[in-house]
C-alpha cells in the first residue's frame, strides 16, 4: 500500500517543560538554518514526490520557527509532499508564540488544523506545568483561527500534582466554552529523564493516585460526549467530521513517511526512528550520513499483532473482516484465546464481526497491549 501521510518534526521550543520528554531543543533557534537545510535534504531522498492525504507538523513547537523560515519549509515539504484534494494539514502551536499574522500565513499556505497546546486554563496549573502561556492566550488564538475559518483542536493534561476533580471540570469546561472541533485529554505521565521525574523522587511532586486518574478520565469522557463530541479514540474526541485522520492512519496500522529530528516512519513492515538528539540529527543529515537511529523489521505477524492492538485504541474497534483484509491474518487464529479472556473479564465486546474497549476495557487499555503482542 502507498503511504499517503507524512510527519515532519520540528524541535524547537522556547524552553523544556518539566514533563516533556520529546525530541525537543529548547531556546535554539540558532540552528534554524541548518534544520531546514538538513530537512531538505532528507525530503531530497525521497528521489519522487509523495503526494499525502494527511500531512502532520509536530514538535517540539513549528511556530517557534520565524514565519519566513516556516514559509520556507512548509514550500519544501510540499515539494515532496503535495497535498492530495481534501487533505487534511495539521501545525501543533503554542499558544505562547502565535499571533494573527502567523495565523494568517498558516491558512495562506493551505494549513486545514491547528493542534493548540492549551493543556489548562488555570494560570496555576500551567505555571505547575512550566508552560510559558497564559490562559487568555489560549481563548485569543482559538478565536483568531476560528474567524480565519481555521479548525482548532485543544490538548488537555490532567491528574497533575494536587489537582482536583472540581479543578478539572473547570478545565473541560473551559476548553467547551471556546467552541474547538476536537480536544485530546492526557493524563500527565512522569517521564525518566524530565524535570518532573527527578522532583517525585526528590518528594517534590506527588503524581494523582489511581482512582482519582479514573474518576478523572471518567469525568472528561462523559462532559465530552455530552456535549456533542464523539470519544473515538482513548484519548481523543471530536466533533462530527473533525477526527485526526492523520492520527488515525497510526491507529489504523497504514504506512507513514516521516521527517525530522526524532522522527518515526512506517514503511514495508519497517519502522524506522531517526535520532532524537537535534544536533546529532543536523551533523548526520549534513553530513550526507543516515540520520536512522533504530530499525525495527516487523513480521507480518508481527505487523499484524501491532494492527490489533493500535487497532483497539479506537473506539470503532476493530473489525474481523476488515483485519483480515489488511493483515492477512484471522484475528480469531491470531488471538481468540486472549480476546475471548478479555470478553469474559468485561474488558472488550465481541459481536461476531467486531471487538471493542468496554468502559473498564478503556481504563486499563495500556496493559492490554502486552498481552497482545
Ligand atoms: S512546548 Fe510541548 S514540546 Fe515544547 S517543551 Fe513544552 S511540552 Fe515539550
Amino acid at each position: 500500500m502507498v503511504p499517503r501521510s507524512a510527519y515532519l518534526h520540528v524541535p524547537f521550543c522556547r524552553h523544556r517543560c518539566g514533563y516533556c520528554n520529546f525530541a525537543v531543543v529548547a531556546g535554539r533557534l540558532d540552528l534554524a538554518r541548518r534544520y531546514l537545510a538538513a530537512i531538505e535534504r532528507e525530503l531530497s531522498w525521497l528521489e519522487t514526490p509523495r503526494p499525502v492525504e494527511t500531512l502532520y507538523f509536530g514538535g517540539g513547537t513549528p511556530t517557534q520557527l520565524l514565519p519566513a523560515d516556516f514559509a520556507r519549509l512548509a514550500e519544501c515539504v510540499l515539494k515532496w509532499h503535495p497535498l492530495l484534494p481534501g487533505a487534511e494539514w495539521t501545525v501543533e502551536a503554542n499558544p505562547a508564540d502565535i499571533n494573527a499574522e502567523y495565523l494568517r500565513l498558516l491558512v495562506q499556505l493551505g494549513v486545514t488544523r491547528l493542534s493548540l497546546g492549551s493543556q489548562s486554563f488555570s494560570a496555576h496549573k500551567l505555571k505547575l506545568l512550566e508552560r510559558d502561556h497564559a490562559p487568555e492566550q489560549i481563548a485569543w488564538v482559538v478565536a483568531e483561527a476560528q474567524s480565519l475559518g481555521l479548525p482548532v483542536s485543544l490538548d488537555l493534561i490532567f491528574a497533575t500534582p494536587g489537582e482536583t476533580l472540581a479543578e478539572w471540570q473547570v478545565d473541560l469546561t473551559a476548553a467547551l466554552a471556546l467552541g474547538p472541533q476536537h480536544i485530546s485529554t492526557y493524563e500527565l505521565t512522569f517521564e525518566k529523564g524530565t524535570n518532573f521525574w527527578s522532583r517525585r523522587l526528590r518528594g517534590e511532586l506527588v503524581g494523582a493516585d489511581e482512582e482519582l486518574q479514573r474518576a478523572m478520565y471518567e469525568l472528561a469522557i462523559d462532559t465530552l460526549n455530552s456535549a456533542g463530541f464523539e470519544h473515538y479514540e482513548v484519548s481523543n474526541y471530536a466533533l462530527p467530521g473533525h477526527r485526526s485522520r492523520h492520527n488515525e492512519t497510526y491507529w489504523m496500522g497504514n504506512e507513514y513517511l516521516a521527517a525530522g529530528p526524532g522522527a518515526a516512519r512506517y514503511l514495508n513492515g519497517v519502522r524506522e526512528t531517526n535520532h532524537r538528539s537535534t544536533t546529532t540529527y543536523l551533523k548526520r543529515m549534513l553530513a550526507g550520513e543516515s540520520p536512522v537511529a533504530e530499525r525495527d523489521e516487523l513480521s507480518p505477524e508481527g505487523r499484524a499483532r501491532e494492527c490489533l492492538v493500535f487497532g483497539l485504541r479506537r473506539l470503532d474497534g476493530v473489525s474481523r473482516h476488515a483485519f483480515q483484509e489488511h493483515t492477512s491474518f484471522s484475528l480469531d487464529e491470531l488471538a481468540g484465546p486472549k480476546l475471548r479472556e478479555f470478553v469474559q473479564l468485561g474488558l472488550l465486546t465481541d459481536d461476531g464481526e467486531c471487538i471493542k474497549l468496554t468502559r473498564e476495557g478503556l481504563m486499563i487499555c495500556d496493559a492490554l497491549g502486552p498481552a497482545l503482542l
